[in-house]
């Protein structure tokens, strides 16, 4: 389990075609790319020959990629020939390998300096994201905070407003939503529920990391140049672990706090299509994975993500 990707994400300088790269190894076995376009490079074990795949064909295989380091060379190859034809060989003295653009590395969570992407856990009901993003807040609080969501329904014994919820009235509600003031809204049971694009905002510009755990209906709303989201899927495993993970009496009282219960063979298997279901719908979106066959391990993941 862990990260679909590698954590290396770049965003390439220069075009490459590997049916023109005299080169490559196996001209079927490279992948095409033009600048700009960001890559996951899946394995750097070759000094000249990375793998990767482009961020927007992630179902794809991955292929090969000129390294850093090749490319580089090649740079100051074309460069030093260029220079000698044009006999000014001093020129080479100017080179400087930092800067020869190659790969970017791009950044995942640091969109601008000191402030923190907001991060989306995607997921099907059940698969833990609550209790993923509850451990997150308990092992930093300061860095990890979820905005307080509005909802219409009454308050109830034992909560405080503005801890819970922003306890709000129907038509004042109606209207913010009306105004596009929220990034996500839904009704349950009668009431309305949303999260406010001001409370991620304000949890952004303290410098806090803003998780959230809506619905996945709510990505769209949520990819906004503004709020750059970091959206992970966290999926199910496999029914048979599934079963395993969430039915030992450890994994019970970690993975499904809020319903003793456990799960029915029913909603295991309701579990793995709603995950295919997302991930077919809004794959595209996702800027990460995580396998949640393990809670302690899928947490390390995002934390270090
Ligand atoms: P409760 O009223 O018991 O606190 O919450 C009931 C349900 O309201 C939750 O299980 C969830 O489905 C929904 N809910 C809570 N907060 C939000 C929110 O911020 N947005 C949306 N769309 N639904 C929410």
């Amino acid at each position: 389990s862990g990260c679909r990707e590698s954590k290396v994400r770049v965003k390439a300088h220069f075009d490459y075609s590997p049916e023109t790269d005299p080169y490559i190894p196996c001209k079927e076995a490279g992948l095409a790319f033009n600048r700009g376009d960001v890559l996951h490079i899946v394995s750097q074990d070759d000094a000249y020959w990375w793998q990767a795949r482009k961020e927007t064909e992630r179902s794809a295989r991955a292929g090969l990629i000129p390294s850093r380091a090749l490319q580089e060379r090649r740079v100051i190859h074309e460069r030093t020939q260029k220079a000698q034809g044009n006999d000014s060989k001093t020129e080479n003295n100017d080179f400087d390998r930092e800067m020869i653009a190659t790969y970017e590395e791009v950044a995942k969570l640091y969109p601008r300096q000191g402030v923190y992407r907001p991060i989306v856990l995607i997921g099907a009901p059940g698969v833990g994201r609550n209790e993923l993003k509850r451990r997150l807040m308990a092992r930093d609080p300061e860095k990890f905070r979820n905005p307080v969501p509005y909802t219409t329904r009454p308050i109830r014994q034992g909560e405080v407003a503005g801890r819970e919820y922003i306890f709000v009235t129907r038509e004042k509600m109606e209207a913010d939503i009306a105004a596009g003031k929220f990034i996500e809204h839904g009704e349950y049971k009668g009431h309305l529920y949303g999260t406010s694009g001001e409370s991620v905002k304000a949890i952004v510009n303290t410098g806090s990391v803003c998780i959230l755990s809506p619905h996945y209906q709510a990505i769209k709303a949520l990819r906004t140049p503004q709020l750059k989201p970091y959206i992970v899927h966290i999926k199910p495993p496999s029914f048979e672990k599934l079963k395993e993970s969430r039915t030992s009496a450890r994994a019970k009282s970690t993975f499904d706090e809020t319903n003793s219960r456990g799960f029915t063979d029913e909603e295991f298997e309701e579990m793995i299509k709603s995950a295919e279901k997302i991930d077919f719908l809004y794959g595209h979106f996702f800027d990460d994975e995580i396998l949640n066959d393990d809670l302690a391990h899928s947490f390390e993941i995002l934390v270090s993500c």
